[in-house]
């Protein structure tokens, strides 16, 4: 690693600790976004907050030239059991050991400042009368830790198509141990209602249980519909699970219940899609309708309404939409090669877990590639960290990426 990058840890070890003190749970992300705007606004750059609470930075360069964006998510889930982070404090954060600890120095404020330091370079680059083609956007969006996107959507939604902004590549900064996630699987969280008949739980055969009638379905999806799981040879096989069952009247009553609600965690890969997982169960319903005139089911998409530190609300589904980077993507083939010859040792990866990709790869078709020093397994445990060395060497390499895609010599830098 250079020297240059080695020497920003101080300043960037400050700058995460005073965004993790923000304690920025999802739908409390005001704090990091005001740090992040105020650096911003000492670079020279406009920063721009939109409706849903994301920040938006952008360095135009001249015509002709790719558009390239930089995405991470502000927000940082609850620290858990208090206990288990012994000596430290999930808000407070500390150095020990070349290590920063603390809610967040993984997954993943580490990315997003990380990625605001390669921004700044480029910008000073610029500043000393150096120009480039194309145009770099710093983003950072709200609530991604509740599995909806509901920054993501409204960035690409909303925000960038009314600032011209069309993202030729995306550089995710998820937590990646210095590898490349170009993939992901696909989660939906799927409800299915069935009804039943409400009676005096003393004279049950006066009524239709809910219960009785959903244990069929409920075996089917517990079997997988008794069907081998779909696989595809880069993200994997498809899988489900109940996660909740809920009754009622339910347990306050002497009844028995006329509704179960059944809450569905599906995993699928492509060629499969959300609506494809959706009929499955409905396949199931219509059949067992047949066998069975008594039995009433409905399926749907869970649906939430979030409301975003600037008090604005949007209707979101729960789900991360399956997504795979064509491997032959000029982008996608660059990135391992750029940073193999600053040192680095990527592996090509696939997510299991969720990321904002759904948005921008699996919705909008940006190639997307996650990248970064924060390690997986961290995440969203206690006494999270990270190793600051590493998160310099990240500092390089997104500076490295940008510099690639934009067609900026690296060694111009610093
Ligand atoms: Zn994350």
């Amino acid at each position: 690693m250079k020297k240059f990058f080695e020497d920003m840890a101080d300043e960037w070890v400050r700058m995460m600790t005073e965004a993790i003190s923000t304690k920025p749970y999802s739908e409390q992300e005001k704090g990091v976004a005001d740090i992040i705007l105020r650096e911003l606004e000492k670079m020279g750059v406009e920063g721009i907050r939109d409706d849903a609470g994301n920040v938006v930075g952008i360095i135009e360069g001249e015509e002709g030239g790719p558009t390239v964006l930089l995405d991470g998510h502000m927000d940082v889930v609850p620290e858990g059991n208090i206990d288990a982070w012994g000596e430290f404090d999930p808000f407070k954060p500390v150095v020990k050991d070349g290590r920063l600890y603390g809610r967040g120095t993984t997954d993943m404020l580490q990315g997003v400042f990380c990625q605001l330091f390669a921004f700044r370079e480029i910008k000073r680059y610029v500043d000393k009368g150096n120009s480039f083609k194309g145009k770099l956007v710093f983003t950072a969006v709200v609530n991604e830790e509740p599995a909806e996107s509901m920054g993501a959507i409204f960035l690409m939604d909303e925000t960038l198509p009314k600032l011209g902004i069309k993202p030729d590549v995306c550089y995710l900064s998820e937590p990646t141990c210095g590898n490349l996630y170009i993939g992901q699987r696909g989660k939906v969280e799927l409800v299915v209602d069935v009804f039943g008949k409400v009676a005096h739980s003393s004279a049950p055969w006066q009524g239709i249980s809910a219960v009785e009638k959903a244990r069929p379905l409920i075996d089917a999806i517990m079997n997988n519909f008794y069907k081998s799981p779909v696989t595809h040879e880069k993200l994997g096989f498809s899988a489900m699970t109940i996660t909740d069952i809920e009754v009622s009247p339910g347990r306050m009553y002497s009844c028995v219940p006329d509704h179960c609600s059944i809450t569905i965690y599906r995993r699928y890969v492509p060629p499969m899609t959300i609506k494809d997982t959706i009929k499955e169960i409905q396949d199931f319903i219509d059949y067992q309708s047949k066998a069975d005139p008594e039995f009433k089911a409905e399926v749907h998409q869970r649906i939430n309404t979030r409301t975003g530190y600037t008090g604005h609300a949007m209707e979101v589904k729960k789900q991360h939409p399956a997504w795979i980077d064509d491997p032959d993507n000029p982008y996608v083939k660059r990135s391992f090669e750029v940073l193999r010859s600053i040192g680095q040792d990527p592996e090509e990866c696939y997510f299991i877990g969720g990321t904002d990709g759904s948005i921008t790869c699996g919705v909008h078709n940006i190639p997307t590639i996650i990248y970064s020093f924060g390690d997986l397994n961290k995440s969203h445990k206690a006494q999270e960290s990270c190793c600051i060395a590493d998160e310099m060497m990240e500092i390089e390499g997104h500076t490295a990426l940008i510099c690639d895609s934009l067609g900026i010599d690296i060694n111009a830098i610093g």
